[in-house]
């Protein structure tokens, strides 16, 4: 016992010296430098001071001070102004929910086409005003997957771009189950794209199909810049499905390339939406029927809103417009 506190005494003084921080070498190099400074006066200041710094070797800089520790946080504070923000939040959640179930009651058994469109148009209303709900409605996935995952029966189908921007259950604020979508660039349903529709239509009893176009389209502006010419590898099959789309939208010298490129986006939203009915025996037979509606429409990329259009009143009826 008295070697080991011995032992302790005798090295203590030896690391207490070893931690000593290195005495810094810059005082040796002091003396040096002043007399030189004393006896060429000539030199200008700023020439001596560039001299020598290239002749004497770097002095090592002494170690910089610990900056003191910034003052301890307010803990106290900071917890109970955490618990006050998680409560807050909390009931944030529970005002948002009742909002929402408020406002979307009565709209989930949609039985017309009619009453299919204007849930898309709220929503989208919702949407563009920053003031989404089923989309929040968060606390009721576990449930709503549970029930839809017995099945499905989307009120709507949305034909639409792959563009980034083109998230239809956002744009329509509509939750999981509610639409059925296909998306492709350009928004030109192939034959698979098609027989989706007719899926839907038929076996799920969507009540309306929407072709939505949107404006700064990548696809349409590629067709409409690359003219005649053949664009590289598949991409020739957007050119393809759009056949007829520049010929029937002639250039008006009055409008400008903004206004064209939107004039062919709103052209080829109603041109795929005659496309669909055109090619689609069951869709035609349900529009007949007044049980499905195809409407084209437009999204506008910076405001968020949706422009229901029109298609020409000879192929409006569907099926009759085909006897
Ligand atoms: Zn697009």
């Amino acid at each position: 016992m008295l070697d080991l506190l011995l032992a302790a005494c005798l090295s203590f003084p030896v690391h207490a010296a070893m931690e000593e921080p290195p005495k810094p070498e810059a005082p040796k190099a002091e003396p040096a430098k002043a007399a030189k400074k004393r006896t060429s006066v000539a030199v200008p200041e700023e020439d001596a001071a560039a001299k020598e710094k290239s002749t004497t070797p770097p002095v090592p800089k002494p170690a910089p001070k610990p900056k003191p520790l910034a003052p301890p946080p307010d803990t106290k504070r900071l917890v109970e102004a955490e618990a006050r923000a998680t409560k807050l939040a909390a009931e944030n959640a529970k005002l948002q929910e009742a909002l929402a179930r408020k406002e979307v009651s009565g709209t989930s058994e949609i039985k017309s086409p009619g009453e299919a469109l204007a849930e898309l148009k709220t929503g989208n209303l919702r949407f563009v005003e920053g003031r989404r709900v089923r989309t929040l409605l968060a606390s009721q996935d576990p449930e709503l997957r549970q029930t839809l995952a017995k099945g499905q029966a989307p009120f709507a189908v949305i034909v639409t771009c792959s563009d980034s921007r083109m998230m239809d259950n956002f744009i329509f604020d509509q939750e999981l189950g509610r639409l059925f979508t296909i998306r492709e660039a350009g928004n030109c349903p192939d034959i698979q794209g098609i027989a989706s529709v007719e899926y839907a239509v038929e076996h799920l009893g969507s009540k309306v199909v929407i072709v939505l176009g949107h404006t700064a389209c990548g696809a349409v502006k590629a067709v409409a810049e690359a003219g005649g010419k053949p664009l590289p590898g598949n991409l020739w099959s957007f050119q393809a499905a759009m056949a007829g789309l520049l010929e029937t939208t002639p250039e008006d010298p009055n409008e400008s390339a903004g206004d064209h490129l939107r004039h062919l986006e709103r052209n080829n939203a109603i041109r795929q939406a005659q496309i669909v009915l055109d090619r689609s025996e069951i869709v035609r037979h349900l529009v007949g029927a007044g049980k499905v509606q195809v409407l084209p429409a437009v999204y506008d990329l910076g405001t968020g809103h949706v422009t229901f259009l029109e298609l020409p009143k000879a192929a409006k009826q569907g099926e009759s417009a085909h006897h």
